[in-house]
């Protein structure tokens, strides 16, 4: 594995690689590597052999008093478990490489971006899109792996990459979970042991809405009843949307929809979804 730390330095990595007619697919991280990660590299390697992984903590994503500063940097234990696992490129740019001075916002998340995750972290897609948008500039991939685990942002970067890459595959992988049912995440190490448990209930919530989802208004409810047994976890919100648009459903409604939990545990908040067919 080849680790780079500049966009000459990666283009100088990549220009051979196209030279050679290999395809590129590209697994955007902030690190603190777990095994959802994991699962991201390996389904970009069933497209292609080639795969580059950043690691990169956006400022520009994180809200003023959210946890930009403590977010966990592991990036030794990043790299032997990228080692481990035989990805081609390791990309961990500077702040100032990638933002070359301009921190301001490229793209808009527009109007499904001030919903849901974009109503309580204000400009956070806004930031996000832009540091992929820039990330995509860079790496110039084929295919690019994102974990279905945060539903609104796959929505986003899919409409922003229809806009800007079309040649670029956007390519969702499932999400991976705990036995009990807690989707990994990188913040769930801030979680106390007793948090933990009360985290469990937001997949187990998910599931209960899959289970009675005879109308998208029982799904959401029945959703609702099983949260409201845990007030330990501060309910932000809990939605239903079509997966196509990410509007909220209503009853009548059929195709695809994700039923999406937020809540506040101890002093992280934690994002899950559940996929639903009507
Ligand atoms: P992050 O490092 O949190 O920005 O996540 C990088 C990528 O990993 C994003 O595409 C996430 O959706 C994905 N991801 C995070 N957690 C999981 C998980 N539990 N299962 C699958 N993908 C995940």
């Amino acid at each position: 594995m080849q680790r780079v730390t500049s966009i000459n330095e990666l283009n100088a990595e990549l220009d051979a690689v196209r030279e050679r007619g290999l395809e590129i697919a590209f697994v955007p991280t902030m690190g603190a590597l777990h095994e959802g990660h994991l699962s991201l590299i390996n389904e970009a390697r069933r497209h292609t052999p080639f795969v580059v992984v950043s690691i990169f903590v956006n400022p520009l994503q994180f809200g003023a008093g959210e946890d930009f500063e403590k977010y966990p940097r592991t990036i030794e234990e990043d790299t032997a478990k990228l080692e481990d696992i035989g990805v081609s490129v390791l990309f961990t740019p500077t702040v100032n490489d990638l933002y070359r001075g301009n921190m301001n916002v490229s793209e808009s998340a527009g109007h499904i971006g001030a919903l849901y995750e974009g109503a309580a972290r204000p400009d956070h897609f806004d930031g996000m899109l832009t540091v992929v948008a820039k990330l995509f500039e860079a790496v110039r991939p084929k295919y690019a792996v994102f974990g279905a685990k945060d539903a609104q942002q796959v929505f986003l970067v899919k409409q922003m990459a229809a806009q800007k890459f079309p040649e670029l595959e956007i390519v969702v992988a499932p999400t991976v979970r705990e036995a009990n049912g807690l989707a990994l995440s990188s913040r769930n190490r801030y979680l106390s042991e007793a948090d933990h448990k009360v985290a469990e209930q937001i997949s187990a919530a998910l599931r209960i809405g899959q289970a009675t989802s005879s109308t998208p208004q029982a799904a959401i409810e029945s959703a609702r009843t099983q949260m409201a047994k845990v007030p330990e976890a501060k309910l932000d919100y809990i939605a239903l949307v079509d997966a196509d648009t990410f509007e909220a459903v209503t009853d009548g409604f059929t195709g695809r929809a994700i039923l999406l939990i937020a809540a506040v545990v101890g002093e992280t908040r934690l994002i899950d979804n559940i996929e639903i067919t009507f």
